[in-house]
Order: C-alpha cells, then structure tokens, then sequence
C-alpha cells in the first residue's frame, strides 16, 4: 500500500520546500475559495505539466485532463460528462475570464485516433469512443506547411474544441459579453515553445510581452 518512494519523498519536499513558504497564501485560498485566473483543458499526456508550462502557483488555474484535451459539444441529455461538469463550473460558478485549450506534440491519444481512421483500433473501447470527438476534424492545409501533418491533427483538435465550447450557451454568452476569452495553444514537448491560435486564425508562437 507504500506510495513509491519518489512520490513519497516529492510530498515531503512539496511540505517543506512549497507549502511551507506559501502558507499564508494557501490558508487565504482556503478560506475566501478559489478566484482562477483561467481554466485549463489539458491532455492526461504526463509531459504536459501545465502549472510547469504557465509558472503558475496554486489557485492560479483550473485544470481539466483527459485524453487528447477534448471537450464534447453541449449534450443535456449525456450521461457522465466530466469535461463539460468542470466546463459549466468553470463558467458559472467561478466565471473564469479565460478557457484554454491546450494541444501538445506527440499527443497519443490523436495518434489513436488516426489510427483509428486506418481500423487500427479496438471500436468498442472507452478510449475509441471518447476519440470519436475528432470525428470530422478539419485538417487545416496552412498548418501541415507550416508544421507537418501530425502537429496539424493536433491543432485540427484544439480548434474543434474551441468550436465544442462554443455550443454551450453560457460561454457564448460570456463571450459575446467580452467577459470571457477562448484561447487555442499547442505547447512542443522537445522544445518548450508554445503556440497560440491568432485572429487570423494561424498558430503563431506566444509573444513574449503580453498584448494589450
Ligand atoms: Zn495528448
């Protein structure tokens, strides 16, 4: 029942090295709740550590994973909706100013997915089911040249999410509002480099000063 002892030992540093130093601010995100500068919808992919990539502290984000970083259109009468369960909260309770979605390299679970489309996997697994999401995924040619074609699907799939958080009529609401901003990244695992979807709809990488 031991946890491995990396993680055992991670914790202890985690107590003594983290919140040790922060304890005022974890006390005072206990006690008035969490107020997240934005919410994250991640891949599960263990590469993508996304308070690692925003140098973000606690409190800072609020982070749905799951595989391929989906999100499934509005669906009322779904079953076990996860991804839109944290989606609604994130919108409604907590009125995050921003959602992102957060593509990466080397994303397995879009590999699955072409996969798929060559028969190469099991139709009925959960896993199957889940990706048939991506079904109808665009493929944007501009994004092959100027990527290559695994990185298009992947960006393909971070727009198709972006156009899923947009049937939930709270959150096209809260951006027609301009209370709410989407955003589209795709974070490179080998070099670091994130990208980010323009209003030119083109992935460019993120500037190093902030707009205005
Ligand atoms: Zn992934």
């Amino acid at each position: 029942m031991r946890l491995p002892k990396s993680l055992i030992d991670g914790y202890w540093r985690f107590r003594r090295e983290r919140h040790a130093p922060e304890k005022g601010r974890y006390r005072q995100l206990a006690e008035l709740g969490q107020s997240p500068t934005a919410m994250v919808i991640a891949c599960c992919d263990a590469r993508v550590d996304v308070s690692a990539i925003f140098d973000a502290g606690p409190g800072d984000l609020f982070i749905m994973r799951n595989v391929a970083n989906l999100v499934p259109p509005f669906e009322p009468e779904g079953k076990f909706h996860g991804t839109s369960a944290a989606v609604e909260y994130a919108a409604l309770v907590l009125k995050v100013p921003n959602i992102i979605v957060l593509g990466h390299s080397h994303c397995g679970g879009v590999a699955a997915y072409r996969e798929k489309l060559k028969g190469n996997v099991d139709e009925t697994s959960f896993i199957a089911r889940w990706l048939t999401l991506l079904d109808g995924l665009e493929v944007n040619e501009r994004d092959i040249a100027a990527y290559d074609k695994e990185t298009a699907f992947e960006l393909a799939g971070v727009r198709q999410s972006l156009a899923n958080l947009r049937t939930f009529d709270a959150l096209k609401e809260r951006e027609a509002e301009g209370l709410l901003t989407l955003h589209g990244l795709h974070f490179d695992i080998a070099s670091g480099t994130v990208i980010e979807l323009d209003e030119r709809d083109h992935f460019a990488p993120v500037p190093e000063e902030a707009k205005a």
